[in-house]
């Protein structure tokens, strides 16, 4: 605990928790601009803190002043220049007042506030700032000075005075309250004088507080509120009434990406409102969310941010669920062990599974939004989730080499396409698809035209290894997978690259040779030079005349033998760089050799010259 005491007087001083002195620094000189904020959170606590009576006064016969209404004042005093906010809550002890005042309940709430206000859009991440727990500080970007004057609701208590300017102390010291309750005296700052305005107040209020489930009233005069609307039949409803309240109990200024509204009567009676935000807190402030589901029953706030309502990798999801056949006296311990709560939360994540399948399949554009924003979530949540998991993995989207370049497929699209005798589904890690295709794992999988799922994130990885096997189709690693090319792609591939070769020859022989073939027949040599059968023909004709002409090797066809030690070698370096200097000579070496066979002595200069050339080139090898 960091309180200190100062000075032992009736007047106790205490110093700050540090991680609160460093909070009210910047909340103090922040240039937030919609400071109205504050407002919003002081009658978010005012409403928390009447739930909290609500509940005691139906399920606790010991309650001080149960007859009290429940409700919020606001008052503005003009000429002290205070606004103050006061409630019949619950109220608080000392002990309250130094625990919740004094301190930060979540300990990354300090490095989320100094994230946000550092950057250069701070401005609509400060909006965030409540769901973190900082709401009463916000007051002090207003005020100069706050007071709180509160008394608990159990019989007897004493009441207390809570004093500070906002810099590293407040006091504590025993004062008179009439009723139970919390009273927040704010004496404005110069610059904040606007909130002395009635109208403004007012404002704020409808903008911000529309669905506080109490009476609001600004200077004894009630302000018009709206009731839950989960309660409401979906038809009476429009977008923008599940718009307003999401913004509402968001503290959002954007409205939600999408919304679910559910409502069962058996096996147990609840109503639901769900949302999925616009963007993921968790990016920037690198704090894990709460829970994002309260429980209710019958209107009466039963739990906050309830674990119990949904898994928690879908905390991302905000809501409320109203059940009446939860008591309000129900305990957090209970809470976990409830049958109907178990009930409810295998009917609210089934329906969740199934918008989220309806909107991949049918609102793509959407989908991919929330899957942009949350994809972590998703993928922490395949391993976790048992009942369920099938569908939750049906929902993971990949980059494959079967869909275009950066579009996403999913596993049942893989599945669907599984080659008949394809029992694995294979992946590959990678830290773009632009990397990944160039692996040289791939390759065999591309000539056999098998899908080779893309990880781009290390995450994915553990998903699916844990996740081990969907739909019976085992995942395996493509880079550990036994796959090969066959012995009759291979031969495809051999003659492929022979006929290249022999394309080859043909452009730098030209019309010196009549055709070049791949060999049938030849076992050992390179090649050899064969008559065409019609210049067989003719020959035998000439031949026959007693003509000793010499034979013509324009018409002839040379076959080589891709076999051959000599030729396989020319083949793999014209693979490789065809455009070779060595491997032209190497070319026009292997005609002349032919050539010479077939008794020609036409070119010999060249012959020799060439000869040389590979001649100093196997000197020189070292
Ligand atoms: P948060 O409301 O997010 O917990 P706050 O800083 O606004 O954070 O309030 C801290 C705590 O102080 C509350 O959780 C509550 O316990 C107590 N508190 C604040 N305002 C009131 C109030 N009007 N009545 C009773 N308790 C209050």
């Amino acid at each position: 605990m960091a309180e200190k005491k100062v000075k032992e007087t009736k007047t106790e001083k205490f110093e700050f928790q540090s991680e609160v002195q460093k909070l009210l620094e910047i909340l103090v000189y922040s240039l937030y601009q919609h400071k109205e904020v504050f407002l919003r959170e002081l009658i978010s606590n005012s409403v928390d803190a009447l739930n909290k009576v609500h509940i005691q006064t139906l399920t606790n016969p010991e309650v001080d002043e149960k007859e009290l209404d429940l409700r919020v004042d606001i008052s503005i005093d003009k000429d002290n220049k205070m606004v103050v906010i006061e409630d019949s809550g619950i109220g608080m002890t000392k002990e309250d007042l130094v625990e919740n005042i004094g301190t930060i309940a979540h300990s990354g709430t300090l490095d989320f506030v100094k994230k946000i206000t550092e950057s250069s859009t701070g401005n609509d991440k400060m909006d965030l700032i409540g769901q973190f727990g900082v709401g009463f500080y916000s007051s002090f970007m207003v005020a100069e000075e706050i007071k709180i004057i509160t008394k608990y609701y159990v019989k007897g208590s004493k009441a207390y005075l809570w004093q500070s300017k906002g810099d590293n102390s407040y006091t504590i010291e025993e004062t008179k309250k009439d009723h139970r309750g919390t009273r927040i005296e704010l004496l404005l700052k110069e610059e904040a004088k606007e909130f002395l305005e009635s109208w403004r107040i007012k404002s704020v209020i409808k903008q911000h507080s529309r669905f506080v489930p109490f009476p609001l009233y600004l200077d004894n005069e009630e302000i018009e509120s709206k009731e839950a609307i989960w309660t409401q039949p979906k038809s009476s409803l429009k977008e923008e009434d599940y718009n307003e309240f999401y913004r509402f109990f968001q503290n959002a200024k954007d409205d939600p990406e999408t919304h679910l509204h559910l409502s069962s009567d058996a096996p147990v009676q609840f109503n639901s409102i769900l949302y999925v935000p616009k963007s993921n807190s968790e990016i920037y402030g690198y704090i894990r969310q709460d829970p994002g589901v309260d429980l209710y029953s019958k209107k009466v706030l039963i739990q906050k941010a309830c674990p119990e309502l949904l898994p928690l990798y879908f905390r991302f999801i905000k809501g409320v669920v109203d059940s009446e056949d939860i008591p309000l006296n129900i305990s957090r311990e209970t809470i976990q062990n409830d049958q109907q709560i178990q009930k409810i939360r295998k009917f609210v994540l089934k329906k969740v599974l199934d918008h989220f399948t309806h909107l991949k399949e049918k609102e793509r554009e959407t989908y991919l939004k929330i899957w942009k924003n949350f994809h972590p979530n998703f993928k922490e949540g395949v391993p976790n989730e048992y009942e369920f998991q099938e569908k939750l993995s049906a929902l993971l989207l990949f980059y494959s080499s079967h869909s275009p370049k950066n579009e996403y497929t999913d596993l049942d699209s893989y599945v669907g396409r599984m080659k008949e005798d394809q029992i694995e589904i294979y992946y590959i890690f990678g830290n773009d698809c632009d990397s990944i295709e160039k692996k040289p794992a791939l390759e065999a999988f591309k000539k056999k035209d098998l899908e080779v799922l893309y990880l781009t994130d290390q995450m994915e990885i553990w998903t699916l290894e844990n996740l081990r096997q969907y739909k019976g189709k085992i995942f395996r690693s493509a880079e550990s997978a036994d796959i090969k090319i066959d012995e009759h792609d291979k031969e495809q591939e051999e003659i492929k690259e022979a006929e290249n070769f022999a394309g080859y020859l043909k452009t730098v022989y030209a019309d010196r040779i009549g055709e070049i073939k791949i060999s049938e027949r030849l076992v050992d040599s390179p090649c050899m030079l064969v008559d065409s059968s019609n210049i067989a023909y003719e020959r035998m004709g000439r031949m026959m005349k007693g003509d000793k002409a010499k034979p013509d090797i324009s018409k002839k066809i040379l076959e080589i033998n891709p076999q051959n030690r000599l030729i396989r070698e020319m083949i793999s370096i014209h693979k490789g760089k065809p455009d070779s200097n060595r491997l032209k000579t190497l070319a026009l070496l292997l005609l002349d050799n032919m050539i010479l066979r077939e008794g020609i002595l036409d070119d010999i200069e060249h012959i020799i010259l060439r000869t040389q050339d590979i001649m100093y080139e196997a000197a020189t090898q070292k």
